[in-house]
């Protein structure tokens, strides 16, 4: 169980992806919490070796937290394809190569899904809390949609111009960036995070 964090508290965003660390500081701007990315103090970025994305959110953040000293939060997420039994999942950034390419990362999706009937896919988020104490929380969010080739748009980050959300014409590419922070699994997550742990 981790403690509501004190007010004032400064907390690591204990990742390296550009992408992720925009969006959740734009999530944290409202509620008045110092934070400072694992890339500005120089953070290492840990092996991601756990089989789920609870088990890799919860080695980030503790490794953050020990190495920092500061209360940590980390974020593994990934688009699950149905039609691929939930691929590329936990290896959605590996999809991508050591170039960060998710031109490529996208197409592989595509060639795979090939002709499949069902293009139903998810995008899922576990966030982690973890302190230097070792006291960890976590926290789920989840938002449902159908893939969409060719990609479209140019916001977002990873994946989004191909993520249709149920319900919208628009991929999460084109939607502006609080249309996605309404419905994204990301944001789910983070709302849990705020209820049970900021002042
Ligand atoms: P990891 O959590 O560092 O293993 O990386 C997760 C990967 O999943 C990212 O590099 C993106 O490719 C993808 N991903 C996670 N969240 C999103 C999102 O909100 N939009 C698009 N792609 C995402």
């Amino acid at each position: 169980m981790v403690r509501r964090l004190a007010a004032g508290t400064r907390l690591v965003i204990a990742t390296h992806n550009r992408g992720k660390l925009r969006e959740i500081a734009d999530l944290l701007a409202p509620h008045g919490v110092g934070a400072v990315s694992a890339g500005e103090l120089g953070l290492p970025e840990p092996e991601e070796t756990a089989a789920d994305f609870v088990g890799n959110a919860r080695l980030k953040a503790h490794a953050a937290a020990s190495a920092a000293g500061l209360p940590a939060l980390a974020d593994d997420s990934g688009l699950c394809v149905a039609g691929l039994g939930g691929a590329p999942g936990v290896v959605s950034a590996r999809w991508a190569g050591p170039e960060k390419d998710f031109s490529a990362a996208m197409a592989r999706v595509q060639r795979e899904l090939g002709a499949h009937p069902d293009r139903r896919a998810a995008f899922v988020c576990a966030l982690a809390l973890a302190c230097p104490d070792g006291d960890c929380a976590t926290f789920y969010g989840r938002v449902e949609g159908m893939l969409t080739w060719p990609p479209r748009g140019a916001g977002g980050f990873g994946y989004d111009p191909m993520f249709v959300p149920l319900g919208r014409a628009e991929t999460f590419g084109e939607m502006a960036p609080d249309a996605k922070h309404a419905i994204s699994h990301r944001a789910r997550a983070f709302a849990q995070f705020v209820a049970a742990c900021l002042p």
